[in-house]
Protein backbone atom coordinates (compact mmCIF):
# COMPACT_ATOMS: atom_id res chain seq x y z
CA UNK A 1 0.00 0.00 0.00
CA UNK A 2 1.46 3.36 -1.49
CA UNK A 3 -0.55 6.06 -0.36
CA UNK A 4 -3.43 7.31 1.56
CA UNK A 5 -6.56 7.24 -0.07
CA UNK A 6 -10.66 8.17 0.87
CA UNK A 7 -10.73 4.23 0.94
CA UNK A 8 -8.22 4.60 4.70
CA UNK A 9 -10.06 3.71 7.35
CA UNK A 10 -10.54 6.55 9.72
CA UNK A 11 -8.44 6.06 12.70
CA UNK A 12 -8.67 9.83 14.09
CA UNK A 13 -12.02 10.31 15.73
CA UNK A 14 -11.77 12.51 19.02
CA UNK A 15 -15.12 14.14 20.23
CA UNK A 16 -14.85 17.25 18.84
CA UNK A 17 -14.28 19.91 21.69
CA UNK A 18 -16.14 22.93 22.74
CA UNK A 19 -13.75 25.11 22.50
CA UNK A 20 -9.59 24.98 21.95
CA UNK A 21 -7.08 27.84 22.38
CA UNK A 22 -6.00 27.09 18.74
CA UNK A 23 -7.90 25.21 15.69
CA UNK A 24 -5.72 24.18 12.99
CA UNK A 25 -7.08 23.15 9.25
CA UNK A 26 -6.00 20.36 7.60
CA UNK A 27 -3.59 17.56 9.46
CA UNK A 28 -0.66 17.03 6.42
CA UNK A 29 2.56 17.69 7.68
CA UNK A 30 2.53 20.64 8.05
CA UNK A 31 -0.87 21.39 10.36
CA UNK A 32 0.25 18.00 12.33
CA UNK A 33 3.50 19.56 12.38
CA UNK A 34 2.22 23.15 13.53
CA UNK A 35 -0.45 21.31 16.22
CA UNK A 36 2.40 19.27 18.01
CA UNK A 37 4.68 21.75 18.83
CA UNK A 38 1.53 24.11 20.01
CA UNK A 39 0.52 21.16 22.22
CA UNK A 40 3.95 20.97 23.84
CA UNK A 41 3.93 24.63 24.58
CA UNK A 42 0.66 23.96 26.81
CA UNK A 43 -2.16 25.02 23.92
CA UNK A 44 -5.18 23.40 23.79
CA UNK A 45 -5.72 22.62 20.07
CA UNK A 46 -8.13 20.89 17.44
CA UNK A 47 -6.38 19.61 14.77
CA UNK A 48 -9.23 19.22 11.99
CA UNK A 49 -9.04 17.17 8.59
CA UNK A 50 -11.70 16.81 6.45
CA UNK A 51 -10.52 13.30 5.11
CA UNK A 52 -7.90 11.13 6.29
CA UNK A 53 -4.42 12.36 8.04
CA UNK A 54 -1.64 12.91 5.24
CA UNK A 55 -3.81 11.63 2.57
CA UNK A 56 -3.22 14.35 0.23
CA UNK A 57 0.37 15.88 -0.86
CA UNK A 58 1.78 14.74 2.58
CA UNK A 59 1.65 10.30 1.94
CA UNK A 60 1.87 10.87 -1.75
CA UNK A 61 5.20 13.01 -2.03
CA UNK A 62 8.50 11.43 -3.02
CA UNK A 63 9.75 11.51 0.72
CA UNK A 64 13.12 13.48 0.36
CA UNK A 65 14.14 15.18 3.25
CA UNK A 66 16.11 17.64 1.33
CA UNK A 67 17.98 20.57 2.71
CA UNK A 68 20.28 21.23 -0.49
CA UNK A 69 19.27 22.94 -3.54
CA UNK A 70 16.36 24.98 -0.84
CA UNK A 71 15.45 28.93 -1.42
CA UNK A 72 18.46 31.03 1.12
CA UNK A 73 15.02 31.94 3.14
CA UNK A 74 14.40 28.23 3.75
CA UNK A 75 17.35 26.71 4.44
CA UNK A 76 17.98 27.69 7.91
CA UNK A 77 14.53 26.50 8.72
CA UNK A 78 15.05 23.43 6.64
CA UNK A 79 18.35 22.56 8.55
CA UNK A 80 16.11 22.82 11.77
CA UNK A 81 13.58 20.25 10.28
CA UNK A 82 16.14 18.13 9.13
CA UNK A 83 17.34 17.71 13.66
CA UNK A 84 13.78 17.28 14.24
CA UNK A 85 13.34 14.32 11.83
CA UNK A 86 15.89 12.62 13.90
CA UNK A 87 14.06 13.30 17.05
CA UNK A 88 11.22 12.04 15.53
CA UNK A 89 11.84 8.10 15.25
CA UNK A 90 12.23 8.13 18.51
CA UNK A 91 9.40 10.32 19.89
CA UNK A 92 7.18 8.19 17.51
CA UNK A 93 8.39 5.04 17.74
CA UNK A 94 9.47 4.86 13.84
CA UNK A 95 12.78 3.75 13.88
CA UNK A 96 13.97 2.91 10.28
CA UNK A 97 10.68 4.42 8.96
CA UNK A 98 9.99 7.91 10.00
CA UNK A 99 13.66 9.36 8.97
CA UNK A 100 16.87 7.65 7.81
CA UNK A 101 19.72 9.55 7.51
CA UNK A 102 20.69 8.81 3.39
CA UNK A 103 22.67 11.76 0.79
CA UNK A 104 20.91 13.33 -1.55
CA UNK A 105 22.08 13.86 -4.68
CA UNK A 106 22.04 15.86 -7.79
CA UNK A 107 23.18 15.16 -10.99
CA UNK A 108 23.85 17.69 -13.59
CA UNK A 109 24.55 17.00 -17.65
CA UNK A 110 25.66 20.28 -18.44
CA UNK A 111 28.15 23.27 -17.05
CA UNK A 112 25.38 25.88 -16.72
CA UNK A 113 23.19 23.37 -14.22
CA UNK A 114 26.89 22.27 -12.79
CA UNK A 115 27.68 26.18 -12.01
CA UNK A 116 24.21 26.53 -10.28
CA UNK A 117 25.02 23.71 -7.96
CA UNK A 118 28.61 25.07 -7.37
CA UNK A 119 26.61 28.53 -6.75
CA UNK A 120 24.31 27.18 -4.37
CA UNK A 121 27.24 25.26 -2.62
CA UNK A 122 28.49 28.30 -1.40
CA UNK A 123 25.19 28.81 0.50
CA UNK A 124 24.87 25.43 2.27
CA UNK A 125 29.14 26.24 3.34
CA UNK A 126 27.85 29.70 5.09
CA UNK A 127 25.50 27.55 7.07
CA UNK A 128 28.23 24.96 7.45
CA UNK A 129 25.90 22.27 5.69
CA UNK A 130 28.31 19.16 4.43
CA UNK A 131 27.45 19.88 0.96
CA UNK A 132 29.94 18.71 -1.35
CA UNK A 133 30.72 18.72 -5.26
CA UNK A 134 31.25 15.60 -7.16
CA UNK A 135 33.43 15.10 -10.04
CA UNK A 136 32.74 13.31 -13.21
CA UNK A 137 34.77 10.46 -12.15
CA UNK A 138 33.26 10.35 -8.29
CA UNK A 139 30.02 10.15 -9.63
CA UNK A 140 30.95 6.74 -11.42
CA UNK A 141 32.59 5.30 -8.85
CA UNK A 142 29.87 6.03 -6.14
CA UNK A 143 26.97 5.26 -8.60
CA UNK A 144 28.14 2.00 -10.12
CA UNK A 145 24.82 1.39 -10.90
CA UNK A 146 24.11 4.50 -13.01
CA UNK A 147 24.46 5.09 -16.24
CA UNK A 148 24.64 8.28 -18.25
CA UNK A 149 27.16 11.20 -18.83
CA UNK A 150 26.78 13.75 -15.74
CA UNK A 151 29.73 16.74 -16.01
CA UNK A 152 29.43 16.72 -12.19
CA UNK A 153 27.00 17.04 -9.27
CA UNK A 154 26.07 18.04 -5.59
CA UNK A 155 25.89 15.80 -2.58
CA UNK A 156 24.81 16.50 0.84
CA UNK A 157 25.43 13.44 3.35
CA UNK A 158 23.30 14.60 6.25
CA UNK A 159 20.29 14.85 4.00
CA UNK A 160 17.79 12.28 4.40
CA UNK A 161 14.46 10.20 3.40
CA UNK A 162 11.03 9.32 5.33
CA UNK A 163 8.42 7.29 4.35
CA UNK A 164 5.34 9.44 3.65
CA UNK A 165 2.53 7.64 4.63
CA UNK A 166 3.74 6.14 7.38
CA UNK A 167 5.63 9.33 8.82
CA UNK A 168 2.55 11.23 9.36
CA UNK A 169 -0.05 9.26 10.80
CA UNK A 170 2.65 8.67 13.30
CA UNK A 171 3.06 12.05 13.82
CA UNK A 172 -0.59 12.69 14.28
CA UNK A 173 -0.49 9.30 16.76
CA UNK A 174 2.12 11.53 18.68
CA UNK A 175 0.42 15.14 18.60
CA UNK A 176 -2.70 13.46 20.30
CA UNK A 177 -0.20 11.68 22.46
CA UNK A 178 0.22 15.24 23.49
CA UNK A 179 -2.89 15.97 23.77
CA UNK A 180 -4.33 17.72 20.55
CA UNK A 181 -7.63 16.40 19.64
CA UNK A 182 -7.47 14.53 16.17
CA UNK A 183 -10.39 14.38 14.15
CA UNK A 184 -10.87 13.42 10.68
CA UNK A 185 -13.84 13.72 7.96
CA UNK A 186 -14.57 17.08 10.30
CA UNK A 187 -14.12 20.13 7.45
CA UNK A 188 -13.51 23.20 8.69
CA UNK A 189 -16.16 24.81 6.71
CA UNK A 190 -15.95 28.88 7.73
CA UNK A 191 -14.45 31.14 10.44
CA UNK A 192 -16.80 32.28 12.91
CA UNK A 193 -16.29 36.22 13.10
CA UNK A 194 -18.30 39.30 14.73
CA UNK A 195 -17.51 42.82 13.92
CA UNK A 196 -14.70 41.46 11.79
CA UNK A 197 -12.94 39.64 15.02
CA UNK A 198 -12.10 35.75 15.28
CA UNK A 199 -14.78 33.82 17.44
CA UNK A 200 -14.07 30.54 16.20
CA UNK A 201 -14.92 27.95 13.55
CA UNK A 202 -17.54 26.26 12.06
CA UNK A 203 -16.69 22.29 11.53
CA UNK A 204 -19.25 19.95 9.55
CA UNK A 205 -19.28 18.44 12.58
CA UNK A 206 -20.26 21.90 14.74
CA UNK A 207 -19.06 24.64 16.16
CA UNK A 208 -15.58 25.43 17.92
CA UNK A 209 -14.61 28.61 20.02
CA UNK A 210 -10.90 29.36 19.41
CA UNK A 211 -9.35 32.31 19.65
CA UNK A 212 -6.67 31.64 17.06
CA UNK A 213 -7.07 29.41 13.72
CA UNK A 214 -3.89 27.89 11.25
CA UNK A 215 -4.76 27.63 8.03
CA UNK A 216 -2.44 24.40 6.50
CA UNK A 217 -4.78 23.06 3.94
CA UNK A 218 -2.77 22.86 1.31
CA UNK A 219 -4.16 22.61 -2.21
CA UNK A 220 -7.33 23.94 -0.85
CA UNK A 221 -5.74 27.10 1.41
CA UNK A 222 -6.74 29.04 -1.06
CA UNK A 223 -10.40 28.55 -1.92
CA UNK A 224 -11.17 28.53 2.10
CA UNK A 225 -8.94 31.93 2.22
CA UNK A 226 -11.27 33.86 -0.78
CA UNK A 227 -14.68 32.93 1.32
CA UNK A 228 -13.35 34.65 4.06
CA UNK A 229 -12.63 37.84 2.44
CA UNK A 230 -8.78 37.14 1.62
CA UNK A 231 -6.79 36.88 -1.09
CA UNK A 232 -4.18 34.34 -1.01
CA UNK A 233 -2.29 33.68 -4.60
CA UNK A 234 -1.81 30.05 -4.87
CA UNK A 235 -2.36 27.17 -7.92
CA UNK A 236 -1.96 23.45 -7.69
CA UNK A 237 -0.51 21.04 -10.63
CA UNK A 238 -0.28 17.68 -10.81
CA UNK A 239 2.71 16.22 -9.80
CA UNK A 240 2.97 12.23 -10.27
CA UNK A 241 5.25 9.61 -9.13
CA UNK A 242 5.45 5.54 -8.97
CA UNK A 243 6.71 2.73 -6.68
CA UNK A 244 9.02 -0.03 -8.49
CA UNK A 245 8.55 -3.60 -7.66
CA UNK A 246 11.11 -5.24 -5.02
CA UNK A 247 14.65 -5.17 -6.19
CA UNK A 248 18.24 -4.67 -5.12
CA UNK A 249 19.71 -1.61 -2.73
CA UNK A 250 22.13 -1.05 -5.92
CA UNK A 251 20.51 2.40 -5.87
CA UNK A 252 20.58 3.46 -2.07
CA UNK A 253 20.88 7.30 -1.99
CA UNK A 254 18.13 10.02 -3.00
CA UNK A 255 19.34 10.75 -6.66
CA UNK A 256 17.84 13.56 -9.01
CA UNK A 257 19.15 14.39 -12.77
CA UNK A 258 17.68 15.59 -15.44
CA UNK A 259 14.30 13.84 -16.35
CA UNK A 260 14.68 11.41 -13.06
CA UNK A 261 14.44 11.24 -9.10
CA UNK A 262 14.63 7.68 -8.04
CA UNK A 263 15.08 7.13 -3.83
CA UNK A 264 15.07 4.16 -1.81
CA UNK A 265 12.60 2.74 0.41
CA UNK A 266 11.93 1.12 2.95
CA UNK A 267 9.90 -1.70 1.57
CA UNK A 268 12.52 -3.19 -0.76
CA UNK A 269 11.06 -0.92 -3.61
CA UNK A 270 12.01 2.54 -5.11
CA UNK A 271 10.15 5.69 -5.40
CA UNK A 272 10.52 6.97 -8.61
CA UNK A 273 9.25 10.24 -10.72
CA UNK A 274 10.36 12.14 -13.92
CA UNK A 275 10.47 15.18 -11.72
CA UNK A 276 9.88 17.49 -14.28
CA UNK A 277 6.44 17.32 -15.45
CA UNK A 278 3.84 19.83 -13.79
CA UNK A 279 0.19 19.96 -15.25
CA UNK A 280 -2.01 22.45 -14.35
CA UNK A 281 -5.70 22.52 -14.82
CA UNK A 282 -7.12 26.16 -15.67
CA UNK A 283 -9.29 28.08 -13.33
CA UNK A 284 -10.37 31.10 -12.30
CA UNK A 285 -7.43 31.77 -10.30
CA UNK A 286 -5.16 30.78 -13.09
CA UNK A 287 -6.93 33.82 -14.85
CA UNK A 288 -6.83 36.09 -11.47
CA UNK A 289 -3.26 35.07 -10.42
CA UNK A 290 -1.73 34.57 -14.11
CA UNK A 291 0.99 38.21 -14.11
CA UNK A 292 1.85 37.32 -10.58
CA UNK A 293 3.13 33.66 -11.71
CA UNK A 294 4.91 35.05 -14.83
CA UNK A 295 8.29 35.37 -13.39
CA UNK A 296 7.80 31.62 -12.34
CA UNK A 297 6.84 30.21 -15.19
CA UNK A 298 9.59 31.92 -16.97
CA UNK A 299 12.40 30.83 -14.76
CA UNK A 300 10.65 27.08 -14.21
CA UNK A 301 12.76 23.61 -14.90
CA UNK A 302 9.61 22.25 -15.33
CA UNK A 303 7.43 21.15 -17.99
CA UNK A 304 4.38 22.77 -17.63
CA UNK A 305 1.34 21.99 -18.92
CA UNK A 306 -2.00 23.11 -19.03
CA UNK A 307 -5.20 21.33 -18.95
CA UNK A 308 -8.37 22.97 -19.65
CA UNK A 309 -10.82 21.50 -16.83
CA UNK A 310 -9.74 19.80 -13.19
CA UNK A 311 -12.13 16.93 -12.84
CA UNK A 312 -15.21 17.39 -10.72
CA UNK A 313 -14.97 17.96 -7.36
CA UNK A 314 -11.16 19.11 -7.49
CA UNK A 315 -10.00 22.43 -6.03
CA UNK A 316 -10.52 25.32 -8.72
CA UNK A 317 -13.00 23.13 -10.86
CA UNK A 318 -15.36 24.75 -13.04
CA UNK A 319 -18.51 23.75 -11.05
CA UNK A 320 -16.98 24.16 -8.14
CA UNK A 321 -19.04 26.85 -5.14
CA UNK A 322 -16.82 30.06 -4.73
CA UNK A 323 -18.32 31.11 -1.90
CA UNK A 324 -20.71 29.23 1.32
CA UNK A 325 -21.64 29.10 5.25
CA UNK A 326 -21.77 27.01 8.12
CA UNK A 327 -24.89 25.67 7.00
CA UNK A 328 -23.74 24.06 3.80
CA UNK A 329 -21.89 21.06 2.36
CA UNK A 330 -18.94 22.72 1.16
CA UNK A 331 -16.15 21.88 -1.83
CA UNK A 332 -14.29 20.14 1.22
CA UNK A 333 -16.39 17.43 2.09
CA UNK A 334 -17.21 16.68 -1.29
CA UNK A 335 -14.11 16.04 -1.76
CA UNK A 336 -12.45 14.44 1.27
CA UNK A 337 -9.49 13.32 -0.23
CA UNK A 338 -8.01 14.63 -3.59
CA UNK A 339 -6.64 11.11 -5.27
CA UNK A 340 -5.94 12.32 -8.81
CA UNK A 341 -5.09 9.52 -11.54
CA UNK A 342 -1.22 9.68 -12.12
CA UNK A 343 0.04 10.94 -15.63
CA UNK A 344 0.24 8.29 -18.22
CA UNK A 345 3.25 10.26 -20.04
CA UNK A 346 4.83 10.40 -17.16
CA UNK A 347 4.47 6.70 -16.33
CA UNK A 348 5.47 6.07 -20.15
CA UNK A 349 8.64 7.46 -19.44
CA UNK A 350 9.47 6.47 -16.37
CA UNK A 351 9.03 2.64 -17.64
CA UNK A 352 11.34 3.47 -20.69
CA UNK A 353 14.00 5.47 -18.75
CA UNK A 354 14.30 3.61 -15.65
CA UNK A 355 15.98 0.63 -16.89
CA UNK A 356 18.12 2.60 -19.16
CA UNK A 357 19.20 4.98 -16.25
CA UNK A 358 19.45 2.08 -14.09
CA UNK A 359 20.34 -1.78 -15.67
CA UNK A 360 19.77 -3.44 -13.08
CA UNK A 361 16.01 -2.56 -12.72
CA UNK A 362 15.38 -3.76 -16.67
CA UNK A 363 12.95 -6.22 -15.80
CA UNK A 364 11.55 -4.77 -12.30
CA UNK A 365 8.98 -2.41 -13.62
CA UNK A 366 6.33 -0.05 -11.99
CA UNK A 367 3.97 -1.59 -9.17
CA UNK A 368 1.64 1.36 -8.95
CA UNK A 369 1.78 5.44 -9.82
CA UNK A 370 -0.28 7.77 -8.11
CA UNK A 371 -0.63 11.70 -8.30
CA UNK A 372 -0.52 14.81 -5.76
CA UNK A 373 -1.79 18.57 -6.40
CA UNK A 374 1.21 20.37 -5.53
CA UNK A 375 0.36 24.34 -4.25
CA UNK A 376 2.44 26.28 -5.46
CA UNK A 377 2.52 29.85 -4.64
CA UNK A 378 3.85 32.74 -7.48
CA UNK A 379 7.72 32.56 -5.69
CA UNK A 380 7.55 28.76 -5.06
CA UNK A 381 8.46 29.60 -1.14
CA UNK A 382 5.71 28.93 1.48
CA UNK A 383 3.17 31.87 2.26
CA UNK A 384 3.57 31.83 6.60
CA UNK A 385 1.95 34.52 9.17
CA UNK A 386 -1.00 36.42 10.22
CA UNK A 387 -3.34 37.43 7.75
CA UNK A 388 -5.48 40.60 7.50
CA UNK A 389 -7.98 38.76 10.18
CA UNK A 390 -6.13 38.99 13.46
CA UNK A 391 -5.52 35.37 15.04
CA UNK A 392 -5.78 34.07 11.91
CA UNK A 393 -2.63 32.28 10.62
CA UNK A 394 -1.46 30.55 7.00
CA UNK A 395 1.09 27.97 6.28
CA UNK A 396 0.75 26.96 3.09
CA UNK A 397 2.14 27.35 -0.82
CA UNK A 398 5.32 24.48 0.37
CA UNK A 399 5.31 24.19 -3.57
CA UNK A 400 6.53 20.99 -4.15
CA UNK A 401 9.11 20.75 -1.37
CA UNK A 402 7.28 20.86 2.26
CA UNK A 403 7.41 17.40 3.56
CA UNK A 404 11.08 17.50 4.63
CA UNK A 405 10.64 21.57 5.67
CA UNK A 406 7.20 20.02 7.33
CA UNK A 407 7.66 19.50 10.96
CA UNK A 408 10.53 22.40 10.78
CA UNK A 409 7.21 25.24 9.58
CA UNK A 410 5.69 23.48 11.97
CA UNK A 411 7.41 24.66 15.06
CA UNK A 412 8.11 28.49 13.61
CA UNK A 413 4.24 28.55 13.15
CA UNK A 414 4.11 27.49 16.81
CA UNK A 415 5.86 30.05 18.01
CA UNK A 416 4.21 32.77 15.53
CA UNK A 417 1.13 31.72 16.90
CA UNK A 418 1.79 31.73 20.88
CA UNK A 419 3.91 35.10 20.52
CA UNK A 420 7.43 34.13 20.82
CA UNK A 421 10.13 34.18 18.33
CA UNK A 422 10.28 31.86 15.44
CA UNK A 423 13.88 32.19 15.81
CA UNK A 424 14.64 32.70 11.76
CA UNK A 425 13.91 35.86 9.13
CA UNK A 426 10.83 35.03 8.18
CA UNK A 427 9.93 38.16 6.02
CA UNK A 428 10.18 36.27 2.81
CA UNK A 429 7.43 34.17 3.66
CA UNK A 430 5.01 37.49 4.37
CA UNK A 431 1.68 36.91 3.38
CA UNK A 432 1.12 40.64 2.25
CA UNK A 433 4.82 39.93 0.08
CA UNK A 434 2.32 39.67 -3.47
CA UNK A 435 0.67 42.76 -2.76
CA UNK A 436 2.90 45.60 -1.17
CA UNK A 437 5.15 46.09 -4.26
CA UNK A 438 7.94 43.59 -3.73
CA UNK A 439 9.64 41.97 -6.53
CA UNK A 440 8.13 38.65 -7.15
CA UNK A 441 11.82 36.52 -6.63
CA UNK A 442 10.98 32.89 -7.66
CA UNK A 443 13.20 30.39 -5.40
CA UNK A 444 14.54 27.03 -6.67
CA UNK A 445 11.52 25.06 -8.59
C1 LIG B 1 4.34 13.79 -6.16
C2 LIG B 1 4.89 14.70 -5.12
C3 LIG B 1 6.23 14.59 -4.73
C4 LIG B 1 6.75 15.42 -3.73
N1 LIG B 1 8.02 15.16 -3.27
C5 LIG B 1 8.49 15.85 -2.19
C6 LIG B 1 9.72 15.51 -1.60
O1 LIG B 1 10.37 14.54 -1.98
N2 LIG B 1 10.16 16.25 -0.55
C7 LIG B 1 9.44 17.32 -0.07
O2 LIG B 1 9.92 17.99 0.85
N3 LIG B 1 8.22 17.62 -0.58
C8 LIG B 1 7.72 16.92 -1.61
N4 LIG B 1 6.48 17.19 -2.12
C9 LIG B 1 5.71 18.29 -1.55
C10 LIG B 1 5.10 17.93 -0.22
O3 LIG B 1 4.41 16.69 -0.30
C11 LIG B 1 4.15 19.05 0.20
O4 LIG B 1 4.78 20.32 0.09
C12 LIG B 1 3.69 18.88 1.65
O5 LIG B 1 3.23 17.57 1.87
C13 LIG B 1 2.61 19.90 1.96
O6 LIG B 1 2.08 19.59 3.22
P1 LIG B 1 0.82 20.38 3.76
O7 LIG B 1 0.55 19.87 5.11
O8 LIG B 1 1.07 21.85 3.59
O9 LIG B 1 -0.36 20.06 2.73
P2 LIG B 1 -1.20 18.70 2.48
O10 LIG B 1 -0.39 17.48 2.71
O11 LIG B 1 -1.82 18.85 1.15
O12 LIG B 1 -2.30 18.75 3.62
C14 LIG B 1 -3.35 19.67 3.61
C15 LIG B 1 -4.51 18.97 4.32
O13 LIG B 1 -5.56 19.91 4.57
C16 LIG B 1 -6.79 19.22 4.46
N5 LIG B 1 -7.84 20.22 4.28
C17 LIG B 1 -8.04 21.06 3.23
N6 LIG B 1 -9.09 21.87 3.46
C18 LIG B 1 -9.59 21.54 4.67
C19 LIG B 1 -10.67 22.02 5.45
N7 LIG B 1 -11.44 23.04 5.04
N8 LIG B 1 -10.91 21.45 6.66
C20 LIG B 1 -10.12 20.43 7.11
N9 LIG B 1 -9.08 19.93 6.39
C21 LIG B 1 -8.80 20.49 5.20
C22 LIG B 1 -6.56 18.32 3.26
O14 LIG B 1 -7.49 17.26 3.22
C23 LIG B 1 -5.13 17.86 3.49
O15 LIG B 1 -5.06 16.64 4.19
C24 LIG B 1 5.93 16.40 -3.14
C25 LIG B 1 4.58 16.52 -3.51
C26 LIG B 1 4.05 15.66 -4.47
C27 LIG B 1 2.59 15.76 -4.82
Amino acid sequence: MQMLTPRTPIEFSDPLPEAVDVVVIGAGIVGTSTAWFLAKQGKKVLLAEKGRVGAEQSSRNWGFVRQQSRDAAELPIMMEANRIWRGLAAETGMEGLAFTQSACVQLADNVDALARMEAWRELGMQHQLDTRMLTRAEITEKFPALSGDFVGGMMTASDGRAEPWLAVPALARAARGAGVAVIENCAVRTLELRGGRLQGVVTEQGRVACDQVVLAAGAWSTFFADNSGINLPQLAVRSTAARTNKAPEDAPFNISMPGLSIRRRADGCYTVSTGDVAEHYLSRKSFRYARKFLPLLKKSARDISLKLAAPTGYPGSWGMARRWTGDEETPFEKNRVLHPAPSPIVVRRLEEDLPRRFPFLHGVGLAEAWAGMIDVTPDAVPTLGELSIRGVFVATGFSGHGFGIGPGAGRVMADLVTGRDPGHDLSRFRPERFFDGSPIVPGPY
